[in-house]
């Protein structure tokens, strides 16, 4: 068997595997996340030579949700730098689930860019420019780490926008702490649009590879970030990707990750590989229950863990 052929079958058996795992349920608290079948799961895993490999329902199209938080942090890294990015948001994880109001004693900073509160101060921080309002950049910088054009799904937005009280919520505090760069319904409405952006497992797996690869996409050859905002999101996504299961995630699959609600999941091996599952039913974290077994036995057979193989 070539290689290639030996990656694609080892995805196919994560998924035959693995695709029985009973556990967990879709999230319901944005209702349009509700409709999602359980039963879809799909893997895909992006190589350095920009090759594709996947398995099941890889193409099926879902909301990136909290898998988008990286890619942001890396655009505000992009343009306003880590010194500055650092006076709004912290990089310690929170040991707090993915919702709670997760600000720092004294400074008011939100803990991490990767917990909800974090991540709607990072969005907020991304200018307008004259020719671009903010959220088109924002949807062109994800379009670029997945190597084509994205788009939203409104009713996912408009379920979410409606039903979102405890982020609003949340984004008034951080105003009040004096940590909220812009007005927070404004904040809210930009987030909730970005965690509406359609991606498949396979776009996502690109979006990983291109962490890993020091922020240059191996599908298109395009640099979206520089290698040193790269690294600086895997620390984070590392430390605090997997909300209060990030220590744990850490110690037995070893790999930088990163969860949403719909069910997609990333980890990045550096210099090696991106990886990403799509399974809807969650554990009580927040966190895909399938994708991540997928990504834990992967880890364990191929001897992924970074701190072995580093
Ligand atoms: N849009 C979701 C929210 O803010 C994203 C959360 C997530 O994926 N963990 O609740």
């Amino acid at each position: 068997m070539s290689a290639a052929d030996a990656v694609t079958d080892s995805l196919h058996r994560m998924r035959a595997e693995f695709g029985d795992l009973p556990g967990g349920r879709p999230a319901d608290y944005i209702p349009q996340l509700g409709l999602a079948d359980p039963e879809a799961f799909g893997l895909a895993l992006v190589s350095m030579d920009g090759h594709g490999y996947s398995a099941g329902e890889a193409d099926v199209p879902f909301t990136i949700q909290s898998v988008s938080k990286p890619f942001i942090y890396a655009l505000a890294l992009s343009v306003l730098g880590l010194d500055e990015v650092s006076r709004w948001v912290g990089a310690e994880p929170s040991g707090d689930a993915f919702n709670a109001i997760s600000l720092e004693p004294g400074t008011g900073r939100p803990a991490n860019a990767m917990v909800n509160a974090g991540a709607i101060v990072t969005t907020a921080l991304i200018p307008d420019t004259p020719g671009e309002p903010a959220f088109e950049r924002i949807l062109r910088c994800l379009g670029r780490f997945a190597g084509r054009e994205l788009d939203v799904d409104e009713e996912v937005f408009t379920s979410e926008s409606m039903t979102g009280d405890r982020n609003r919520a949340l984004a008034y505090l951080i105003r009040a702490t004096g940590t909220m760069p812009v007005d927070p319904v404004l904040a809210v409405d930009r987030y909730f649009r970005q965690c509406a952006v359609r991606v498949t497992a396979l776009d996502l797996a690109t979006m990983a590879a291109t962490l890993a690869y020091g922020g240059l996409n191996p599908v298109t050859r395009d640099q979206v970030v520089s290698p040193e905002v790269a690294a600086r999101v895997l620390a984070v996504m590392s430390t605090c990707g997997m909300y209060d299961g990030s220590g744990e995630w850490l110690l037995r699959i070893g790999l930088p990750a990163k969860s949403g609600v719909s069910g997609g999941l990333i980890a990045v091996g550096p210099a090696r590989f991106g990886l990403a599952t799509y399974s809807p039913p969650l554990d009580t974290a927040g966190n895909s229950v399938r994708g991540q077994a997928a990504l834990r036995a992967l880890s364990e057979r191929y001897g992924l863990h970074l701190m072995l193989n580093p």
